[in-house]
């Protein structure tokens, strides 16, 4: 049956993996409820269109060639947003022009880091969204932190470890706005109120479940006062499970997966950006190979500093560990998460690959580095008690805490609670669950915003 898309959305995702993914499976969602779907994206890394054969794709100029973009900065961010100003604002005119009755586009869909959409936005009269790409808990931490910076910054290195009640469960520690020296430059908190602000837009799209974080949910939707739709976890709720890797996947982990025995090997990957030196690296092999542990481990290329690749590791790692080990340089992860034979996952708490994990009844190891990565890992070990924190990058501290997931009674709880987490996400993606009625109230709410 051929569905008749009457109106069109146009989403403006932010360039790295971790912001595109959401934001595509987003655009199969809507494109499941019968709207047309747009995605203007950054010329740097652009997605793989033949993915997607049910979007249309518009790339911008976003003035980055030339600049290193292996960890983009904020010089890079606010070239971005500067630079993609005109070729978003041309486009949209242009399609506005050659609108034809009852095929109206409907409104803009972008992520909170692409903020001069708003701008554009507001010019075109056009409504926009925001997508909030990460958890309740991280912004509402980060605004508590933003409303009175002094009380936070600087600190001491004699405080890292003690709690902030009112951002229980983090510590200083734990902050999720990058600190130089324990205090925070001011570019740091204009570009962290820059990406919390809302501007004029009508409404908030969350990769979370209402179920999980209502009352994080709740205390910020009185702080933005437009509607907010909670529809995750994404990655299950669209109905194609296209890959949106920018990386090629290696799929040969998989065969090596099979080899495995079901619930046995503990996967570790550091998500698309963070980056580690050499002597984390070791220390990490070390403690994979004495825990004695099958484990498969993404090493990114250009992830450990100073080095292209795996070089780094240990004389003779490889063949030391041989079968009981397999290491790539990017994974299908969903689909290693979902392999009877993964036990456990050894993550930077990255927000999606969270998600993935827990839908997975995969249980954590969690080393986050920045950003929203402290809380989640803090919600994950102290409050879903889902996973383990590891606080020490050491080797008999990696092997205590894998054998301890892996293998302990404690384990074996921390399993149970994964699975039961799981089991409430999924009630909320039923019919009467609450992600689906958002889904329902977001289409109607789109589709009554003045045209
Ligand atoms: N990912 C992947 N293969 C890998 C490592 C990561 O496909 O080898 C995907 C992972 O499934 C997730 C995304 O990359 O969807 C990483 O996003 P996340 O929010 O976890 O972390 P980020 O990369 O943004 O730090």
């Amino acid at each position: 049956m051929k569905v008749e898309r009457k109106q069109s959305v146009v989403l403006v995702p932010f360039l790295l993996q971790g912001h595109l993914t959401p934001m595509l499976q987003l655009g199969s969602i809507l494109y499941s409820q019968g709207f047309s779907v747009i995605v203007a994206h950054t010329q740097h890394n652009a997605p793989n269109y033949s993915n997607h054969p049910e979007f249309v794709f518009h790339s911008m100029d976003d003035g980055l060639k030339g600049m290193d973009m292996s960890f983009p900065g904020l010089k890079s961010i606010y070239r971005m947003n500067e630079s993609c100003k005109a070729p978003l604002r041309n486009y949209l005119v242009r399609m506005m022009e050659e609108e034809e009755e009852g095929d109206q586009l409907a409104c803009i869909i972008y992520d909170n880091i692409m903020f001069f959409v708003d701008d554009v936005a507001t010019q075109l009269r056009l409504p926009s969204i925001v997508l909030r790409t990460y958890s309740a808990a991280y912004l509402d931490s980060m605004l508590t932190i933003l409303q009175q910076p002094e009380k936070y910054f600087p600190f001491k290195d004699s405080q890292l470890l003690d709690p902030l009640p009112e951002l229980h469960p983090l510590r200083f520690k734990d902050i999720p706005i990058n600190v130089v020296n324990n205090t925070v430059h001011a570019p740091i908190l204009d570009f962290s109120r820059s990406m919390s602000d809302i501007g004029s837009s009508v409404a908030t799209i969350w990769n979370t479940m209402q179920d999980l974080e209502n009352s994080l949910l709740l205390s910020l939707q009185e702080h933005y006062k437009v509607p907010f739709f909670t529809l995750g976890p994404f990655h299950k709720m669209a109905p194609m499970a296209s890959s949106t890797s920018i990386l090629e996947e290696d799929n040969s982990c998989i065969e090596w997966l099979d080899r495995q025995a079901p619930n046995s090997v503990l996967y570790v990957s550091l998500g698309s950006l963070m980056r580690i030196d050499d002597k984390e690296l070791i220390e990490t092999a070390w403690g994979l190979v004495n825990s004695d542990q099958p484990f498969l481990w993404v090493i990114r290329p250009g992830s450990v500093y100073g080095f292209q690749c795996a070089e780094a590791l240990p004389d003779g790692f490889e063949e030391m560990v041989a079968e009981r080990g397999r290491i790539v340089k990017w994974a299908p992860q969903k689909q290693v998460l979902a392999h009877p034979a993964v036990a456990g996952f050894f993550t930077h708490c990255g927000w999606n690959s969270t998600l993935e994990s827990i839908l997975e009844e995969v249980p954590l190891i969690c080393r986050p580095f920045l950003a929203d990565q402290p809380v989640n890992a803090r919600y994950l070990s102290q409050i879903y008690k889902v996973g383990f924190e590891l606080e020490v990058m050491e080797r008999t501290v990696i092997e205590k805490t894998i054998r301890k997931l892996m293998l302990s009674e404690e384990g074996k709880d921390v399993k149970k609670r994964v699975v039961d987490m799981k089991q409430n996400i999924v009630a909320a993606m039923q019919i009467d669950g609450t992600s689906h009625k958002n889904l329902n109230d977001l289409v109607d709410f789109i589709s009554a915003l003045p045209s």
